[in-house]
């Protein structure tokens, strides 16, 4: 049943199923692919309800990936991980150093990160097994916390949007509203005050909500209004799903720029919020700061490059929006469509080139640690 899912679904180069009984291991690895580079992506930790529900959601995952990678110029494939399981009920030690074995016996064609329900320290867990992990902390020769670089990049999506939409450089005196203040959303509050932009903000979180409208005099309000407020810019940062047939209709927003993943509930809801005259900034184009984060920790970390990469997704968004309008199509389907494109042109030859390269790079500067 499982094998038919994955042959029959036929894109990705690679599943591993992981077990590790001692430790309690169930885990899937995912790489989709590696045209341009080894398969970086994140390991998920969750209480699935059934293992096919974990494998589909790890061959979703890496495929995104992928298209996050290419479309954001980085010399990167697409994988991703779970691991199945409550991890309250598990020893996250022990799992994650089972973990950190599968990895290593990948040798570099999967590296892996934090991702939802994992942390900077299990990554360390993972580290002690295998050189092929990226996320951890700063002592160790990582990046930290990719919030800041993530929220960076948002602002860069929010700038160019602006720019595409109203020729305007400066977001002084314009209403954005704020799904979630967690730690993307927090510090994206805190970017955009300072730039004089009207806040408005929601989150689950009362004391959290509290403390970032104190810190940025936003309004707050509550979580059902805060997707159909009037506003220049709405900025998803809680969780995906968000824009379908029901809620497309009652949005206020012009420009919609925001950390979330999985933004859209289908594909064609973006045509739906182009009908609409939303501009949608495709959310794993705008996101992909903390990708560009850890991709830098296989140069060798440096949070000045890391910003550097940032940045482009000023240009990377614009060149987006630019395809859309000439080829009358869907924002996210224009991203798709360059993310294909860039894999496509590369072929193997880059594969080979760019993979040995960080390899050697890599573990240069791993040995060295
Ligand atoms: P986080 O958990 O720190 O913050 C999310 C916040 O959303 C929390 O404060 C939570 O209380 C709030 N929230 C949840 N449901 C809500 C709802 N219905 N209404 C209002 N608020 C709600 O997570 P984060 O790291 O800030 O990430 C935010 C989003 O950005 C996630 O979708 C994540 O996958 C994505 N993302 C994050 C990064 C990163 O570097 N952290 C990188 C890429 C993508």
């Amino acid at each position: 049943m499982i094998f038919e899912k994955i042959i029959s679904n036929g894109e990705h180069e690679q599943v591993t199923m992981c077990y590790n009984k001692d430790a309690g291991l169930k885990a899937i690895i995912a790489i989709h692919n590696t045209s341009l580079g080894p398969a970086l992506g994140g390991v998920r930790f969750w209480d699935y309800s059934s293992e096919e529900e974990a494998l589909m959601d790890v061959l979703r995952l890496s495929k995104g990936m992928t298209y996050k990678a290419s479309a954001s110029g980085l010399n990167l494939g697409g994988g991703k991980a779970v691991i199945i399981g409550d991890k309250k009920k598990l020893n996250p030690e022990l799992i994650f150093r089972a973990f950190g074995q599968f990895v290593n016996s990948l040798n570099g064609r999967y590296i892996t990160a934090e991702d939802v329900g994992t942390t900077v320290e299990d990554m360390e867990n993972v580290h002690i097994e295998t050189p092929w992990v990226t996320g951890i902390s700063m002592e160790l020769g990582g990046s930290g916390d990719p919030s800041p670089f993530t929220a960076m990049g948002v602002l860069k999506g929010i700038e160019a949007s602006i720019f595409f939409k109203y020729n305007k450089k400066n977001l002084k005196g314009m209403t954005a509203a704020i799904q979630g203040v967690g730690n993307v959303g927090s510090n994206l509050a805190s970017y955009l005050h300072k730039q004089g932009v009207n806040l408005i903000i929601s989150d689950i979180d009362e004391e959290r909500t509290k403390k970032v409208a104190q810190e940025t005099k936003a309004k707050i309000v509550s979580t059902e209004e805060i997707l159909f407020e009037d506003c220049d810019i709405l900025i998803p940062c809680a969780l995906g799903g968000l824009f379908d047939d029901q809620t497309i209709p009652k949005l206020k927003a012009k420009i919609i720029s925001g950390g979330a993943n999985n933004q859209l509930v289908e594909e064609k809801h973006g045509q739906l919020l182009a009908d609409k005259g939303i501009l949608y900034a495709p959310d794993y184009i705008v996101n992909a700061g903390g990708l560009m984060n850890v991709y830098v920790e296989l140069e060798g970390y440096s949070s000045k490059r890391a910003m550097e990469l940032v940045n482009r997704i000023y240009n990377n968004i614009f060149k987006i929006y630019t395809i859309a309008k000439e080829k009358n199509c869907s924002t996210n389907e224009a991203a798709n469509t360059l993310a294909i494109q860039r894999i496509e042109s590369m072929g193997d030859l880059n594969q080979s080139r760019i993979i040995d390269r960080h390899y050697k790079r890599f573990l240069r500067n791993k040995s060295s640690r």
